[in-house]
């Protein structure tokens, strides 16, 4: 099977906002079973975004309330979906026709140490962005202008242990100086599960041009991100699917084609590029890159093996829980 893989989707904190069911396909919002099933996808990071409004005194019981969601909707809906915890279960997914669904945590307040952390992982969570936009005890989110820095001591053994463990690694919405300090105290392939070059796109979310370049020489991969404000300045209505491939493009023509994936940012975004209304469009993207004439080959890695690859040396060989 193809392997369309997508690392950030925010469906589940949208269900729970708009009162969505996600077993039926709706009118409004990006994602859904029957149009991640149309989609072709193989693999979707389900985002557990912890809202401000519960950090920090209510953190952790308001993320184990997402994960709980995350297994209520997805995870334990084994007729549709397949929990990714594994590199077998990777593997599996090759031939196995369910979804892929892998939770990940934007925003670490809720790991307030280690033994949180190991329990987070014996629940799933397998790729980690230690902040949002803000400042937390682990470390600045890009949210955080004059005075912001690196990790705290706790945030450097907070990614000791997740490379012990194989919990995946996310630079997005992490503070500059963060991103490099991370670099020092780290050896794993990573990822921006959601952000784009600032080359095109000059958001402070976006990614400029020596982190892409750190990015690629750790084996890791930038997501593209359709959020309109992150892939054109001011984004609005005239931003295309033409226009997130022109950054596709610019992560290639800096560091080849095994850095770069789909990080849509579906349901957590108010508008979407023209061509990209719901995760259904996706074929349409990768359409839009053989239109620029780039080979099947290329198109392949960036539509999901290229984070095929990387949750191959980043996951767990096995582990305590049930996999199936
Ligand atoms: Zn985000």
């Amino acid at each position: 099977m193809d392997w369309i893989v997508d690392t950030h989707c925010d469906v589940l904190n949208a269900i729970e906002e708009q009162g969505r069911d996600f077993a039926r396909r709706g009118e409004v919002g990006h994602a859904d079973l029957p149009r991640l099933v149309e989609s072709g996808m193989r693999l979707e990071f389900f985002s557990c975004y912890l809202p401000s409004e519960y950090k920090p005194e209510r953190a952790l019981s308001q993320q184990l309330a997402i994960l709980d969601r995350f297994w209520r909707v997805v995870g334990d809906d084994r007729a549709h979906f397949r929990p990714v915890r594994t590199r077998a279960d990777v593997l599996a997914l090759d031939t196995d026709p369910r979804i892929g669904a892998l939770p990940s945590l934007e925003g670490a307040e809720a790991v307030v140490s280690l033994p949180v952390l190991r329990t987070f992982f014996r629940l799933g969570v397998r790729c980690i962005a230690l902040t949002w936009n803000e400042r937390n005890h682990l470390a600045d989110g890009v949210g955080v202008e004059a005075g912001g820095g690196g990790l705290t001591p706790l945030g450097v053994e907070v990614v000791r242990e997740m490379e012990r463990l194989g919990i995946l690694f996310d630079v997005s919405h992490l503070h500059p100086r963060g991103f490099w300090h991370y670099l020092e105290v780290s050896s794993r392939p990573f990822i921006a599960s959601h952000s784009n070059a600032k080359a095109l796109c000059g958001h402070r979310r976006n990614l400029d041009d020596d982190q892409i370049r750190a990015i690629a020489a750790r084996g890791g991969s930038i997501g593209l991100n359709f959020a309109p404000a992150f892939v054109r300045d001011g984004g609005g209505p005239e931003v295309t699917l033409e226009h997130v491939i022109d950054h596709a493009e610019h992560i290639l023509s800096l560091v080849g084609d095994a850095h770069v994936h789909i990080g849509s940012d579906f349901d957590g975004i108010d508008s979407t590029p023209v061509g990209l209304e719901d995760v259904t469009r996706l074929g349409a993207l990768a359409e839009g890159m053989r239109r620029r004439g780039w080979g099947e080959g290329t198109v392949r890695r960036i539509m999901g093996e290229n984070m095929r690859r990387i949750l191959l040396e980043v996951l767990p060989e096995e582990t305590d829980a049930e996999s199936t």
